[in-house]
């Protein structure tokens, strides 16, 4: 499995045992080349799901990307993995409940922009500045007085990473 903060391509399995539910195998890992530390859930998969990205090319939907994405955007902040596996678990569900095959890459990014905001303001505003792809500072302060944010959360201060 490849590191999600520094992409080497390997890490290590610390521990595996069931999650609560059951559903899941869960394993701590961690990485030879940074340190890094993340958790993964192995799952049956129910339904193929298909993205279509902005630039028209279809790709097949990846509960792991989508888990990669949500850690780095809460990346040091106090959220328990199990919290990140449940935000990914009732994404997926949202997504399947759409009943569609195909789901354009845009509303895939709206599930996870909402469930970052309900759990997380600083992930959510690191998010949705790689997401909405902001250049320049006053993109953001615009962002952040329409979303009705306050200054706390802006992650120029926090030294949140960009890309
Ligand atoms: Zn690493």
């Amino acid at each position: 499995m490849k590191c999600p903060f520094c992409g080497n391509a390997d890490s290590q399995v610390k521990d595996s045992r069931p999650s609560d539910d059951g559903a899941a195998i869960r394993r701590r890992r961690s990485c030879p080349n940074c340190g890094g530390r993340f958790t993964t859930f192995e799952r049956v998969q129910l339904r193929e799901l298909v993205i279509l990205k902005r630039n028209g090319r279809r790709t097949p939907f990846d509960r792991d990307k989508l888990e990669r994405s949500l850690a780095i955007a809460l990346r040091k902040r106090p959220i328990q993995p199990e919290q990140v596996e449940q935000m990914v678990s009732r994404i997926v569900r949202q997504l399947e409940s759409l009943g569609e095959t195909e789901i354009p890459s845009s509303v895939v990014g709206d599930f996870i922009m909402k469930a970052l905001k309900g759990v997380d303001e600083v992930a959510y505003v690191r998010y949705a500045s790689v997401y909405k792809d902001f250049r320049a500072t006053g993109d953001f302060a615009r962002f952040l007085g329409d979303e009705g944010l306050d200054d706390d959360t802006n992650p120029a201060r926090d030294g949140a990473p960009r890309g």
